[in-house]
């Protein structure tokens, strides 16, 4: 078989360096996909030992070295985002009076924005 040309590019692995340290696998691949939607090759370090018992790191989100500052800034403003979002309070909507998880910009009931939501 002769060498195919159309390899699809992929990430060099060993110019790759970690950006962030997810809490598990979902959130890795959130933080990928974050990253490449922003046009930054991204990539999830896979467990050393899958078959360990007991111990597996949590996996790194990777990109190569040359995107690191600019995934740095995507992901710093992602932990921002996260964590005004988990401090904030549930909102109370104003046309229905339905509670409303701090999480929704709109009402899960009615659809009305959130006072104040930018
Ligand atoms: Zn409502």
């Amino acid at each position: 078989m002769p060498p195919t040309s159309k390899e699809t590019p992929r990430v060099d692995k060993n110019d790759l360096v970690s950006v962030y340290q997810a809490a598990n696998a979902i959130e890795a691949t959130v933080l990928k996909n974050l990253l490449e939607e922003s046009g930054i090759p991204a990539a999830v370090s896979e467990p050393i030992e899958p078959f360990a018992g007991s111990g597996i790191d949590p996996p790194d989100v990777m990109v190569r070295r040359a995107d690191e500052v600019r995934a740095r800034e995507i992901l710093s403003q992602y932990d921002q985002e996260r964590s005004s979002k988990q401090t904030a309070p549930d909102w109370k909507c104003p046309h229905c009076g339905a509670m409303v998880p701090a999480t929704f910009d709109e009402c899960d009931q009615c659809g009305t924005s959130r006072p104040g939501a930018a």
